[in-house]
C-alpha cells in the first residue's frame, strides 16, 4: 500500500498482482511469441496508467498503447524508453512532441503525411507510424489496396517518419458469430499483402479476438479489457480460455448508522419509505459524482459479506443502505469486489445500466482514490 494520502474512506483498490497475473496468462495461451501490447487508453480504464503500465511490462507487455496525446505525454512523463503507440488521429501540431518523446502515431492519409513532412521536416528525431487499416470498422484508416501503397510511398519518402507498423481493429470480435470478423480478416490479410514491404509490427487482435477467435496473433496482440480481469461481452465470458482475476475493488465504509420506523422516509424525493419500526439505515461517502450513477438506485452492495440494497436516491456525494440489522460506524462495505465470500462483479452494474463493463471502468470518477497493491 502507498503512503497515507487520502481521507474519505472511498476507494478503488487495484491488484497489480492480478493484471500481471492476466498478461502473464495471455503470453502462455497465444500460439506463437507474438508480442503483447497493453492498452491503457484512458487511465487504463479507470486504473491507473503508469502503475498499470509498469505491471504489464513486468508481465511481458512490450509496448502500450493510448488514445490521446495527452494520454501519451502522461505516460512519458513517468516511463521513458517504452514503446508507445496512439491509436487515434493526432493533430500535426503535436508532431514535435511526438518526435521529442518518442511517441509512435497512428497515421491514415497519403496527404496529412506531405503536409507534415513540409511543415516538420527539420525535426532531428524521427517519429515512428503505425497505418491504420479501416477493414471493417468504419471508424479511421485506410480502405484501399492503392491508398495503402500511396501512404507507404509517402512514409518512406519522408524526412522524419519512419514506418514501424501497420494494424486494423475488428467490430464484432466479441460476438458470437465469425461472418463479418472474417471478412475484415481477409480484407486486412489481403491489403497488408499488396506492400512490397511488411512493416516491422502486423498487428489486428484486441482482447476477444485473442481469446476466442482464431487469435489472428500476426506480430502483436492489443491487450484491452481482459488485462484488467474483465470480459469483453457475456459471449466471451462463456468461451474464456484461461481464468481473468478482475483487479479493481471498489470499497466504502459506513459513515453513518441509524433506526429510523414506520413510515419515515430516506433521502431527495423522500422516495424510500421505511416499512417497519425497525428500519436500520447505513450512509456510504460516495455518490454520483463518483460515478456511482443515480441509475444504481436498488443496486446491492456486501456488508460483512451480505448483500445490502441500495435505497432512495443516489445524492451526488452520499448514498443511503438498508442494513440487516445494527452495524457499527467504520464498518467494511463492498460496491464492486469480493467481501468474504460474496462478489459483486462489475458486470451486475453494467447490467443495471443497460452497458458494458468497459463504460462501468471507464465512469468511476477521479474522485475516487486509487490505492495499489502489489
Ligand atoms: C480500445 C482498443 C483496443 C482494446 O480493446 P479491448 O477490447 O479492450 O481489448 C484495441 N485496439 C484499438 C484500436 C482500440 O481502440
Amino acid at each position: 500500500m502507498n503512503e497515507k494520502a487520502y481521507f474519505r474512506p472511498t476507494i478503488a483498490t487495484i491488484d497489480l498482482q492480478a493484471i500481471q497475473q492476466n498478461v502473464s496468462n495471455l503470453k502462455k495461451y497465444l500460439k506463437t511469441d507474438a508480442e503483447i501490447i497493453a492498452v491503457v487508453k484512458a487511465n487504463a480504464y479507470g486504473h491507473g496508467d503508469v502503475q498499470v503500465s509498469e505491471a504489464a511490462f513486468r508481465a511481458g507487455a512490450t509496448m502500450l498503447a493510448v488514445a490521446t496525446p495527452e494520454e501519451a505525454l502522461h505516460i512519458r512523463t513517468a516511463i521513458k524508453e517504452v514503446p508507445l503507440l496512439i491509436l487515434g488521429a493526432v493533430p500535426q501540431d503535436f508532431i514535435p512532441f511526438a518526435s521529442q518523446n518518442n511517441i509512435t502515431l497512428t497515421v491514415f492519409s497519403a496527404q496529412w503525411i506531405v503536409q507534415a513532412s513540409r511543415d516538420y521536416g527539420h525535426l532531428d528525431s524521427k517519429v515512428k507510424v503505425h497505418m491504420k487499416i479501416d477493414s471493417g470498422m468504419g471508424r479511421i484508416g485506410v480502405r484501399e489496396e492503392a491508398e495503402l501503397i500511396a501512404l507507404q510511398k509517402v512514409i518512406v519518402q519522408s524526412p522524419i517518419f519512419e514506418l514501424d507498423g501497420i494494424f486494423t481493429h475488428f467490430a464484432t470480435a466479441d460476438e458470437e458469430t465469425s461472418e463479418y470478423y472474417e471478412i475484415q480478416k481477409s480484407k486486412f490479410i489481403q491489403l497488408v499483402s499488396s506492400l512490397d514491404e511488411k512493416p516491422r509490427l502486423v498487428h489486428a487482435a484486441n482482447t476477444a479476438a485473442s481469446l476466442v477467435k482464431d487469435r489472428v496473433e500476426f506480430d502483436a496482440v492489443r491487450f484491452g479489457i481482459s488485462m484488467y480481469g474483465l470480459s469483453p461481452s457475456e459471449f466471451v465470458e462463456t468461451q474464456l480460455p484461461f481464468e481473468l482475476n478482475p483487479a479493481l475493488t471498489l470499497e466504502s465504509e459506513l459513515v453513518h448508522v441509524k433506526k429510523i420506523h414506520k413510515g419515515e422516509h430516506v433521502g431527495y424525493g423522500a422516495k424510500f419509505e421505511a416499512a417497519t419500526d425497525e428500519t436500520w439505515v447505513g450512509t456510504l461517502p460516495i455518490g454520483y459524482a463518483d460515478g456511482l450513477l443515480r441509475g444504481l438506485e436498488g443496486q446491492e452492495v456486501l456488508v460483512q459479506g451480505e448483500r445490502v440494497k441500495i435505497i432512495g436516491r443516489i445524492c451526488m456525494d452520499q448514498t443511503m443502505v438498508q442494513l440487516p440489522r445494527e452495524m457499527a460506524v467504520g464498518e467494511k462495505v463492498v460496491l464492486i469486489g469480493k467481501q468474504n465470500n460474496n462478489c459483486i462483479p462489475m458486470q451486475e452494474w453494467a447490467d443495471r445500466l443497460q452497458t458494458i463493463v468497459y463504460e462501468i471502468s471507464c465512469m468511476l470518477s477521479s474522485r475516487i482514490t486509487r490505492v495499489y497493491k502489489d
